[in-house]
């Protein structure tokens, strides 16, 4: 069975990729952080979500010698000239001692940037690159990027106990509950990840 391996330690975007992977390029083994526990973490000195993507799948693919499936994604909100973007990780310091605790440091630092915004000017878009790279022992390495893009607004306090990150304070253009109240199955529907990871699907069905 063809393999590929996901350049992440983000146990949540794990879970989103092997779902999407799982429907769209079945007949592909999904390796992650179980079957690499040394996996080293990549430093993201990237400038765009591209060059970190594509630098992740590289950083993987050269330590496990398999092909490597990295995303590198972000909130970018209209109000705040885009930020917090390719820093949407790291957005409230990093700080608090789990995913959870860092989340909502990371909500309440937005909801604070935007608390005299009004409703109607508090539009936000999330994005993801998915990016692979396949080595070649006989030539140059396959690499392949797509882009998905969500586009929303950014609502005034989080709702929802779903999916993970800013998802209880980004209500997608077109719904009236936030990602956080969406159920999975039509979360990987609409989002940045799910648009970009169904893109790559027949590339990887044609080329791994
Ligand atoms: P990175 O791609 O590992 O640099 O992390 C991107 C960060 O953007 C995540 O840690 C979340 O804070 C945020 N993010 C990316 N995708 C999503 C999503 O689907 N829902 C909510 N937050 C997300």
């Amino acid at each position: 069975m063809r393999k590929i391996v996901l350049a992440t330690k983000n146990t949540d975007k794990i879970t989103e990729f092997k779902r999407l992977l799982d429907e769209h390029a079945k007949d592909i083994a999904v390796l992650g952080l179980n079957d690499f526990p040394d996996m080293p973490d990549v430093v993201e000195s990237g400038k765009s979500l591209s060059e970190n993507a594509r630098l992740k799948a590289k950083e993987i693919s050269d330590f496990t010698h398999l092909p490597a499936l990295a995303d590198d994604s972000g909130l970018f909100i209209d109000a705040l000239n885009g930020d917090p973007g390719i820093y949407s990780a790291r957005w409230g310091g990093y700080l608090g001692e789990d995913s959870s605790q860092r989340d909502l440091v990371n909500i309440n630092k937005v909801l604070e940037q935007l608390k005299t915004v009004a409703k109607g000017k508090r539009g936000a878009q999330f994005k993801a690159v998915v990016a692979l790279y396949k080595p070649n022992p006989t030539g140059p390495a396959m690499q392949k990027e797509f882009e998905g893009i969500l586009p929303g607004e950014i609502v005034f306090e989080p709702i929802g106990n779903s999916g993970f990150g800013y998802d209880p304070i980004f209500m997608p253009s077109g719904f009236n509950q936030s990602l956080a109240e969406l159920s999975p199955r039509v979360k990987d529907e609409v989002s940045h990840r799910g648009i970009a990871l169904r893109m790559m699907a027949p590339f990887l069905l044609a080329n791994l």
